[in-house]
């Protein structure tokens, strides 16, 4: 088989070079990408960890600096689909984590094509990238905002229920919440907590998630995650312009971030990433 890894490591530095130069403002840290501001955060709204996503969105929607928001939405049992959200009401609906790979790509596309020019969308890293690729790609006025989650890995549904069943004799369709901290996934049901590590969980991954190297979104104008901050805050980093115009004037409680553990959790998926495509590269 023959060994591209150089071709596609410098194909990769060119693609991720241009989307910086594009969108992105601030000082660059390997693990951590470009930003300007980094800060835990805490919003009014009871989201999954400081619910700022939710507050952004909302403000975004009422302000008028967006027209329509991209969201994952719970849909029957533990599945989750993508969104588009105009008011208030329907963006907090689809507020907490579904730990899913979702594709929300074909709802931008769609509201690209009926003329929407002020879009915000929350994805995963992996889909951060290919929003900025169709960003690249556009001609008229159409301004995206791009919120990224951190992300270490998503599940595959079915295969996370079976997991979840046979280790802690829960029906994960039941659960009204689930979270991921400090290496335990925790599932509420009518509030109590059944857990067990992540680790365990390792058979229910889905596959591609070993091979990506970005756990902050680090092309994203906003990202935002658990890590870094103590529970109940979300930990943002702001990257571009239209991020931070989206968070001014927000009223957010904030306090210093952990950076350490941020940069640690970075490192480890990217190290991850290199072992995953080696071995791709040298099969035994
Ligand atoms: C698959 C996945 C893995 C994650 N892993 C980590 C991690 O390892 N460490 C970490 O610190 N943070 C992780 N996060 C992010 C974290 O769980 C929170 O989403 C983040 O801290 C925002 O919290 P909040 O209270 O501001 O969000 P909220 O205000 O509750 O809003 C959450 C927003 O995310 C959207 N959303 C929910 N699920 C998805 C999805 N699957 N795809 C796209 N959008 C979605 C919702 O529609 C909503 O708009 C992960 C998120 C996902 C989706």
């Amino acid at each position: 088989m023959p060994d591209n890894t150089e071709k596609y490591k410098t194909y990769k530095a060119q693609d991720e070079a241009k989307i910086e130069q594009d969108f992105l403002k601030g000082t660059k840290e390997e693990d951590l990408g470009i930003y300007c501001n980094m800060f835990s955060a805490k919003s009014s709204i009871e989201g999954q960890d400081g619910g700022v996503v939710t507050a952004l969105l909302i403000k975004g929607l009422e302000e008028g600096i967006l027209d329509s928001a991209i969201v994952v939405r719970r849909g029957e049992g533990y599945s989750a689909e993508a969104i588009v959200a105009t008011n208030a009401g329907e963006v907090s609906a689809a507020k907490g984590t579904k730990y899913l790979r979702v594709n929300v790509i074909q709802k931008l596309r769609e509201l690209i094509s009926q003329g929407k020019k002020r879009i915000a969308i929350v994805c995963t890293p992996c889909e951060v990238k290919a929003a900025r690729k169709i960003q690249q790609t556009l001609k008229n006025d159409c301004g995206i905002t791009i919120i990224g989650l951190f992300c270490f890995e998503a599940y595959d549904s079915d295969k996370l229920k079976k997991e979840i069943k046979a280790r802690l004799n829960v029906d994960l369709d039941k659960a009204e919440k689930t979270q991921i901290r400090h290496r335990k996934f925790s599932a509420f049901f009518d509030g109590q907590e059944s857990s067990c590590k992540v680790k365990d969980l390792d058979n229910a991954t889905e596959k591609a998630c070993g091979y990506c190297d970005d756990f902050t979104a680090k092309f994203a104008d906003i990202s935002v995650g658990s890590v870094g901050s103590k529970k109940g805050c979300s930990t943002v980093i702001v990257r571009s312009k239209a991020g931070e115009k989206l968070l001014k004037n927000l009223g957010f409680i904030k306090e210093a971030v952990d950076k350490e553990e941020i940069v640690r959790l970075a490192k480890f998926k990217r190290e991850r990433a290199k072992k995953s495509l080696a071995a791709l590269n040298n099969p035994k």
